[in-house]
Formats: structure tokens, sequence, C-alpha cells
């Protein structure tokens, strides 16, 4: 349920509201609006029947929820969400644009790619260091290494960092060197670590799973805010179908439609999904045309060595081009994109 406050309450009538269902024993979430303030309820509500919540100062109406989560849904706020990740905003006006290789390599490997990557205009560099691999015999990462070397790649470049967790152990580590997590697909349904991600408090860009509908997905969002975390960028990475094609099936309607249900920003990763680098300049376009806030691509010095991901990984010079295509999308969207080159 979420209590509605009438716009221009006093701030001790919220109080008054807050105090009352804490004395239940309900937990509260405050959203507050350009006008008004909007209190969500959680836990057992049986516990208000015989209180007449409707009547206290300041209180306008009370709406319950039908959806299964609470927190990222519009009616808990009914405004866009604006992540704002070290200055940099997910969800605004700018297109956010995350490129780096699948996973960090080497010393050189992710210098050059990160140098590339922020001459194109890129706000964030990608770098996998604890790989979730289909096969326990692939390449694994270079777990506390490979962090090491993105904040060496951090230090020459100014990007912002952002890599994958997989578990509660890697959030521990990785929390002391990037400035965003990446829940990845296969773990968009690992409650404990979403909780973890939650009380982390640091901003968490959550995948869908490739078979997570989009209600499963959202309420994936509800476990890390239900923490405390409002923090948190959906990011659309293709689904699986029946089409063979292409790795996954991009779920482009999954950008209206989590746009029409949530407050959250939401960004497109057309590496994955596609598999092949010829379809992820289509398929990214498409992306901020639906009206994605942002991308994250993969890009590699030399693809064709790389340790993972070979086929879909883009060259400092396609990425390049395309982040030029996407400045001139940005224009024409009413968006911005800084294409530095
Ligand atoms: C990745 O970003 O390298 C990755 C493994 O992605 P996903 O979780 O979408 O498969
Ligand atoms: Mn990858």
């Amino acid at each position: 349920m979420i209590i509605v406050m009438k716009p221009g309450t006093h701030e001790s009538d919220i109080h008054e509201v807050s105090k009352v269902l804490e004395s239940l024993g309900l937990g509260i979430h405050i959203s507050k609006g350009t006008e008004r303030t909007i209190i969500g309820v959680i836990g057992d509500k049986r516990v208000l029947n015989d209180v007449p919540l409707e009547l206290m100062p300041g209180v306008e109406k009370l709406v319950p929820i039908v959806e299964s989560y609470k927190l990222a849904g519009k009616t808990f706020k009914p405004e866009p969400s604006v992540v704002d990740v070290k200055g940099v905003k997910i969800g605004g006006k700018e297109l956010v644009m995350m490129a780096g290789p699948c996973a960090v390599e080497s010393r050189e490997q992710i210098l050059e790619a990160a140098a590339a990557v922020k001459k194109s205009g890129a706000q964030f560099l990608r770098g996998g260091a604890f790989k979730p691999r289909t096969s326990p015999y692939a390449f694994q990462g270079l777990e506390e290494e490979g962090l090491k070397l993105l904040k060496e790649a951090q230090e020459a470049t100014g990007l912002l960092l952002i890599t994958e967790v997989t578990s509660e152990k890697a959030v521990e580590i990785a929390d002391r060197y990037v400035d965003m997590f990446q829940i990845g697909a296969r773990n968009v349904q690992n409650f404990q670590l979403l909780r973890e991600i939650g009380r982390s408090k640091k901003p968490a860009l959550l995948k869908r799973g490739p078979s997570t509908t989009i209600d499963e997905w959202l309420n994936a969002a509800e476990y890390i805010m239900s923490e405390g975390n409002y923090d948190v960028v959906l990011c659309e990475r293709g689904i699986r179908t029946f089409e063979t094609a292409t790795r996954n099936t991009l779920d482009l309607s999954a950008v209206p439609v989590v746009k029409n249900n949530s407050h959250l920003p939401i960004i497109v990763d057309p590496s994955h999904a596609a598999g092949k680098t010829q379809y992820i300049s289509s398929l990214s376009k498409a992306a901020i045309a639906a009206g994605a806030d942002g991308l994250i691509i993969e890009v590699h010095p030399n693809p064709r060595c790389a340790l993972s991901d070979a086929a879909q990984q883009l060259t400092p010079e396609s990425f390049d081009n395309l982040c030029s295509d996407i400045s001139k999308m940005a224009d024409i969207l009413g968006r911005e994109f800084r294409y530095a080159r």
C-alpha cells in the first residue's frame, strides 16, 4: 500500500504518519516528488485494520498496490528516477555509454581499451574480473588483480568503473575498486546477492536474465531497493527464444514496457543479445530510438584474441563509428551524447 500525502504537506505531518507506521512494525520508504510525498508501506497491513490513517492530517488517500513489486513501480514514484554515479546521471537527458572488454585480460589490453572508449565519448569503463562462464574450464577472470588494473585505467582516463559481481565475497572486494556493480543475467534471481548489493548502497546495473519476465526482473530490482539502495539501473541484454541466428533475442519491447511500469532507468546491452559484431550497431541505434537511457557495449583492442566473447566485441574503430551515429541520434531525439573525438 502507498499513502499519498496532499500537495505541500508539512514535514511534521509526514513524520507523524511515519511514526504511527513504524510503531506498528511496518517498514516505510518515502518518495518526495516535485508536488507530493508518497509513503510506501511494507509489511503485514492487517495491523492497520483499526487505524484510521486517512483521517490523519496531510493524508490525501491510501492506494493499494497490485503489482508484486512496490518500490520499483510507478505507483510509488511516478517521476522517472535519475541514478547519479559520481556526477554522471543515468536516466536524465544525457545518454550514458558504458564500454570496454568482456573481461580484463592484461594491463595493456585494459589501458588501450579505456583510452579508446574514452576518446569516443564513453563515461564508464566496463570489464569483467569475476567471470560467470558456462564452462568451468573457460577463463574465469583475473579477480582482484583485474580490479587493480581497472583502477589503473581509471587513473589514466577518469572513466567511471563498472564490473560484474558474482558472489557476496566479490561484492566485498569489488566495493573497494569500482563505482557501480553489475549483476549478470545468470544472477538476476540470486536473492542473497541482490540483498547484499542492497545493503552496500553502491549503484547497481541489474541485467535481465535470459528467461526472466519483466515482472520477475522488477521484483529482482525490488530486492535491492527493499534494503534501502534505490540506485538501480535495469539492463535488457536479450532473452532466450527459439531463434538461433543471434546469441539471444533482444527484447526491445522491454524498454517501453519498463518505462511504463517502473521509474527506474533502463539501458541496453546489444553485445550479449546479438553475440555477433555485425548486428551491434543496428541494435544499439534501435535501443536508443526505443527510449533506452544508454548502452553497455563490449569493445576490445584486438577482439580476435579475446579470452571471452570474441565474436561480439567491437574494435575501437567500429565503436567510434557507432558513437558518432549515436550523437547524431541524440540531437534528433532531444537527448545529449558527447561524442568526444
Ligand atoms: C558480461 O557483461 O560480460 C556478461 C557476462 O553479461 P550477461 O550477464 O548479460 O551474460
Ligand atoms: Mn561478455
